[in-house]
Order: structure tokens, then sequence, then C-alpha cells
């Protein structure tokens, strides 16, 4: 066997997505690509490693990195497209490998290169679809020494390449095409800063800076209109209100959940006479209105924020918030800024759920979040109203002024501070291109089938009422998971059973007899309720979240369980959903509380779902070994995907540091997924898949293969998941599904996915 096939090219992978990392910090593509080629040689042993990449300009080819030719050499050599072994590697966009490269009549030797010792030759075209980006090439003494696994790996390698250097051609222009040398350090060293998308989608807007929370230009702003009198002071106060009951009559068009709910507190502080009084004291005194307004609201926060209560805590931010409007509206009347300025990116350090609708309801256009941590239900509201988010470690972030033009192409992390007008032509043609695409809603069919005619079906996950349009719209056949912590996330308190009724029976009204599966209450964990007085838990994915939480709370659990049952009283399909369900015990316990509830409601006349189906989410590796016997009780099943690998291989689903040990391809996984997909389908029972494997067109074909026939998943992704479906084979996902299982490692999973162009 050839040395190189026993190399780990997995770590060489591993280490060219840490170059990419590392472009990011650097100003200097030739350093980048330097550090490239050293890598790469030292990975596969080779003698000579070089880069050239393709200049749009010339049409030519040129050498701009190499280890083992003369270092003279970068620059100098170009090479026409055809011209030469690697002009040809460019010309027809295939891979080249010759046991002598010197033999091949299309060989051209370039003196100042001083390769002719070298033998072996291997090179592969980079490329980004059909653009032709460079070609990377390896070079060795000996005869013969690149083998196919080498070919794989620089392969591997430049598609890797392609999307860093495309990265780093934009940062080249970013500082060629903005010229201005006289701009803050703050925005040179953030011109170009790469992130974690969390939310797909594009933006470009003047930024808008959040400090901590709402609360910084309370505590940042000088006294801008130091001569106000009272009056000035009504008038804030009378635009303050109109303009939250406008935006709140905004909010309730976006999300019906949360109508009239984000804003009580608002509204409250606003009718406290305390509150006014004590700051209309203050002017009467001869303190200016904006100052009465700062000192009265730095001392509620410095009361509410004293208090050991999330839910006081959370009252600092709406005190901040409201403070901040009177503020700008004070301003407003001396001349000064306009109020709301809509269609911002906003950057800050962290946000609540509610945070994100309240941004909605100012027509924000995308969002930074600097500090890492994110709860996954910040993206998931993020994304049910399609604002596109970014993770960006980068506090630094937050020091840029407001008004600082920001483009963010959240579909693969990057941000542009100051971008320069071809970047941002760029991104508005890919934009306009992939709208199209997006919305082919009129191309989306009743029915889903493969390529060889068998059906699949294609569910909605909902996590907002006003979901549910865009779902029906795009012809879903119903809903396969609701999330129903949402109206208790965005609100300071428990909804109460009647508000549950009417939220869920809109589900059962829009879906319209198809059907509805409803997941009860999936609270804690990463999903904080900021007015539950429970204790912080050291471990809350691992604490009292999700079904032990409810099962905690029985009060809370048979209220949900009650509303759910009656607004589906009409309903062919009532699909009750309990998640992280870890044993065959605890469903059979949740399910009892379903009969007990049947039960109450029947004493009490009121009219309900008698024959509700209870299923299982499928998110503990702790039901695998237990699955024929569970698959025997439950009427049906589905995975979520989400949390079955984050509790299979202990990653924090949630945290940046460790994303990259979050594998859906992991062996255990994808086995894990399998066995329980059989055992379930052996004993009849309905399965699907929830988690966003489901809409993945890399897994796709796995899951089909081991037998999934429903899948659930955001609505948005519809026309894509259908398109994808219609050009598969059941027996081609069969094979493939058989030849994945059938490996043991990450490595070997990932050949046969790259072997696919699944990967
Ligand atoms: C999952 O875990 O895959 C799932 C669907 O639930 P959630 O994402 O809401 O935790
Ligand atoms: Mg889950």
């Amino acid at each position: 066997m050839n040395r190189r096939d026993d190399l780990n090219h997995f770590n060489l992978l591993y280490d060219i997505s840490e170059l990419s990392t590392l472009l990011t910090g650097s100003e200097n593509i030739e350093h980048f690509l330097q550090r490239t080629v050293e890598v790469v040689s030292r990975h596969l042993h080779a003698d000579v490693c070089s880069i050239y990449l393709f200049e749009d300009r010339s049409q030519e080819l040129v050498l701009k990195a190499t280890v083992g030719l003369n270092p003279g050499a970068v620059g100098k050599i170009r090479m026409k497209l055809g011209e030469g072994l690697v002009g040809t590697v460019m010309e027809r966009l295939q891979a080249i490998r010759e046991e002598s490269g010197s033999r091949n009549p299309r060989f051209k030797y370039f003196e100042e290169a001083d390769e002719d010792r070298f033998e072996s030759f291997l090179a592969v075209p980079i490329q980004r679809g059909v653009e032709k980006i460079g070609v990377i090439a390896v070079q060795h003494e000996k005869v013969d020494y690149f083998g196919e696994m080498d070919v794989m790996a620089l392969r591997a390698i430049a598609a890797q390449l392609a999307g860093a250097i495309e990265n780093a051609r934009l940062l080249m222009e970013i500082l060629r095409g903005s010229g201005k040398r006289s701009e803050t350090d703050i925005i040179e060293s953030l011109k170009f800063v790469k992130g974690k998308s969390a939310v797909e989608g594009y933006a470009y807007a003047p930024s808008n800076i959040l400090g901590k929370k709402y609360g910084r230009l309370l505590i940042d702003d000088h006294d801008s209109n130091p001569g106000g009198t009272i009056d000035d002071f009504h008038y804030a106060i009378h635009k303050t209100i109109e303009q939250l009951q406008e935006l709140q009559e905004r909010v309730s068009q976006r999300l019906l959940e949360s109508a009239s709910l984000i804003f009580t507190a608002h509204f409250m502080i606003l009718k406290d006479e305390n509150f006014i009084n004590k700051i209309k004291a203050l002017i009467i005194d001869g303190m200016s209105p904006s100052e009465a307004v700062r000192s009265i609201a730095r001392y509620y926060i410095s009361i509410f924020s004293s208090s050991s209560h999330a839910y006081m805590q959370e009252k600092v931010i709406d005190i901040e918030d409201l403070a901040n409007r009177i503020l700008k509206n004070l301003r407003k009347k001396a001349g000064g800024e306009p109020t709301l300025q809509p269609g911002r990116i906003v950057i800050a350090p962290d946000l609540y759920p509610s945070d994100v609708l309240k941004l909605a309801a100012e027509n924000v256009k995308g969002i930074i979040l600097v500090s890492g941590g994110v709860t996954s239900h910040v993206s998931i509201i993020a994304r049910s109203l399609q604002i596109p988010l970014i993770i960006a470690d980068r506090p630094e972030l937050l020091n840029l002024s407001d008004d600082t033009p920001v483009l963010m192409d959240a579909d693969i992390g990057n941000i542009y501070v100051c971008p320069s007008e071809k970047i941002v032509r760029q991104f508005e043609d890919r934009n306009k291109a992939e709208k199209t695409i997006q919305y082919m809603m009129d191309s989306v069919t009743e029915t889903t089938r493969t390529k060889d005619d068998t059906p699949v079906h294609l569910l909605a996950n909902i996590n907002l009422l006003s979901e549910l349009r865009l779902a029906r719209d795009l012809k879903v056949e119903g809903v396969g998971l609701y999330r129903t912590e949402f109206p208790f996330l965005i609100r300071s308190y428990f909804p109460s059973e009647e508000e549950q009724f009417v939220i869920y029976k809109h589900v059962f009204d829009e879906m319209n007899g198809k059907i509805v599966t409803i997941r009860t209450l999936d609270l804690a964990g990463d999903k904080i309720l900021p007015y539950s007085n429970a204790p912080m838990e050291a471990n809350p994915q691992l604490g009292l979240r999700s079904i032990r939480f409810t099962m905690h709370n029985r009060d809370i659990f048979e209220q949900q369980l009650r509303a759910i049952l009656r607004a589906g009283a009409d309903s062919r399909s009532v699909r009750i959903m309990f998640p992280l369900i870890s044993s065959l015990d605890e469903f059979r316990d949740a399910k009892q509380v379903i009969m007990d509830c049947i039960n109450q409601l029947s004493r009490l006349n009121l009219p309900h779902c008698k024959t509700p189906s209870a299923g299982i989410l499928v998110e503990l590796p702790s039901l695998i070994e237990i699955i024929d016997d569970v698959a025997m009780e439950a009427d049906f099943f589905s995975i979520g995907t989400n949390d079955f690998i984050q509790y299979m291989l202990a990653v924090d689903r949630t945290n940046e540091k460790v994303s990259r040990y979050y594998q859906p391809y992991h062996p255990s996984v994808l086995r894990g997924l399998a066995r329980v997909v059989k055992s379930i389908l052996d004993k009849g029972k309905d399965i699907s898949v929830c988690g966003e494997m489901a809409h993945e067109s890399g897994y796709i074909p796995f899951l089909l293969g081991i037998g999934i026939r429903t899948l659930s998943l955001d609505p948005q992704f519809m026309p894509l998941v259908q398109q994808v479906i219609s050009e598969l084979t059941i027996a081609d996902a069969e094979s493939y599904a058989g030849e994945l299982v059938a490996q043991s490692t990450l490595d070997g999973i990932l050949r046969v996915m790259k072997s696919r162009g699944l990967q």
C-alpha cells in the first residue's frame, strides 16, 4: 500500500478549516496562502506545494505561494489557460496526477521555478461552481509518489480553499476599495469579521449598537436638551405612548401570540403615577426633563436590578427601553435625531427571545450577537421571523458607532463593515438570484414523490402562529411539530389555560383537518423563562427541563393538556407529543396525565378530543436499547435530531466553542437513527424526523434510505426539500444509507458522503 494512504487525511481537513479561520483575522492573502501550502506539503509529505490563482483581468494563472519551488518565482510565473499542466487543470477543471510530470507532453518547464528535480505531480482545480479560482499543485522527487487518497485529500482541500480564497478576495477588495486611510482603527480592524451563521440570509443596513440590552443610551448619553420644559416632557410621554401603540399594532400583525404582551410592562410603567410624578417633581424643581427621566429611571433600575428574582431583573430592560424612548422623543422635540429608525442591523452582546420580537416590530434587517452565548430559541425565533442572525465572538463590534454601514452574509457567517460598492453590488445580485429560487412557491406541489414515485410526506415545524400561513401556501400536509414554548417565553407570566386554548385552536383551524402535532412544553435547558423563579442549575441541559419540568409542575402540565384537548375537540387528528422522554415508565406517566385530563374535561362537560394520539419525541439515546418495547406503546414517534445528537455526543448545541464536535454524521448517530427507525417501522408505527437534519440536503438521502417517509421542517425549506427528494430513488437512498451505517469512523463516513457529493 502506498505510504500516502496511511495518512490521516481527516486531520488535514481539520487543519485546513483552522486555516480558514486564521484567514479571517488576517488582512494578507499572501500570508494565508503561504501558511496553507506549508500545512498541505507537511501533511502530504510533498516536496513541493504551490498555489496559483486565476486573475480575471489577464485571464492568467499566477504563482502566489509555494514551498519547494524558488520563492523568487512567486508573482512571476504566469500561465494562460491550457498552458502547461497547471494551465490544463484550470482549463479542464479536472485533476491531473502524473507518475512523472515532465513526461507529460503538456508539461512546461519554468526556469525560475527550479522544478527540474521533481517527478511526481498532482494538481487539482480550486473552483466555486464553474468559477475558476486557481490551482493547487504538489510535487515530489520520487516517481509515482501520490496515490488516489492524495487526490481526494487535495480535492477536499481545494473545496475548502475555494470559500476561504473568495473571502480573502473580498477582503482585499475591501482594503483596496475603501481607500479611506483616515477611517478609525476600529473600522479598519473590523472590516471583515467571520462569525457563525445562526439564521441564514442577507442584510445590508446601517448599524444600531445595543450595549447591555437597550440601556446603553441611558447610561452614556449626555443631556442634549438642557433647557427643556415640563411641556416637552408631556409631549415626549404622549409621543412614546403613540409609538408603542403603533409598534404593538405592528407586532400583533406579525406575531399573533404576542399581541398585547410585549409592551405591557411599558404601558404599566407609563401609567404608574409614581414614575411620572417623580419625574415631574424633579422638573418643577429645576432639573431638565431628560436628566429627570434619567435620574428616575436609574432609581428604578437600581431597585429592580438588586432583586434576586429574574422576573424583576427583566423589568430593568423594560425601564431602560422605555426611558430611552422618552429620551429620544425629548431630543426629537429639541430638533435632535429622529426617534425610531427602522431597518437596522442590530449589534448586541445578547438578547432574549422577546427582544427579538421587539426588534422585529422595528423592522430590524439583521442581528449580530457578539458574546457567543445564544439560546437556540433566539435563533429559532429569528428564523421564524426570517431575520438573518450571526454570532461572532468579537465584542469590539460594539465599539462601532451607530449608523455604520454593515453587510451581513448570514449564509456563511461573514460580516463586512463599511463594504465597498463592489461588494454590495455582488451581494445584491446574489441575493436577487436566491430570492427567486427561494420563492418558487408555484412550483411546490401538493404531494412529494421520489424519482421512483414513492410518496414522502412533508409536514411543517411551527414556532409562531404567523408561520401557519406560509406553511399553507407551501402546501404542507400538516404540522409535524408545534413548539408550544413561545407563548410562554415571550411574556412575563404563564399563559392561562384559556389563552393557550385560543392559540392551539388557531393551529387546528388553520390546518383544517390535517395532522396537527403539538409538543408539550419543552422549557428549561436553553429555553429559560425570565419569570420563573426556579433556581439556576449548573447543567440546565441535564436538569429539570422538558417533560421533567412539566411532570414536576403538574398544574402547568394539566392546564396545557386540557387546552390542547379542548382546542382539538373537532379535529380528526390530535397528536400530543412528549419531549425528552428517557424511559417507558416516563412515557406511561405522561400518558396517564392525558387520561386524567380527559376525565376532568368529561366531568366538566367541556367539549374535547377523547382519543388523541400520544407520541414520543425521540431525543435521548437512552431509548435506543428499549426501542422495541417503547414502539409497542406510543402511537407515533418523531426524531428530534437536534437534541438526539447533543445528548448522544455530549455536545452542547448552543456552545460555539464545541460546535465542531456536533457531528450529525457521527457513526453512532447514524446507526442509532437507523436502529430506532427500523424498530418503529417493524411495529407498524408512524415515524417522522423533525430536527434540523430533516431539511438538510446532505442527510435527506440517508433518512429516506433508513425508511423515513415523513419529514417535518421549517416551512421555508419546503421547495428545496421537495426538489431534493424528487431527484432521489429509494433504491439509491437505501444503498447509500447501507454504506454509511457500515462505516465505523467519521473519516469513513465523510469519504462515503463525499463520493456522493453530499459533503
Ligand atoms: C430537536 O431536538 O431536534 C427538536 C426538534 O426540538 P428542539 O429543537 O425544539 O429542541
Ligand atoms: Mg429538542
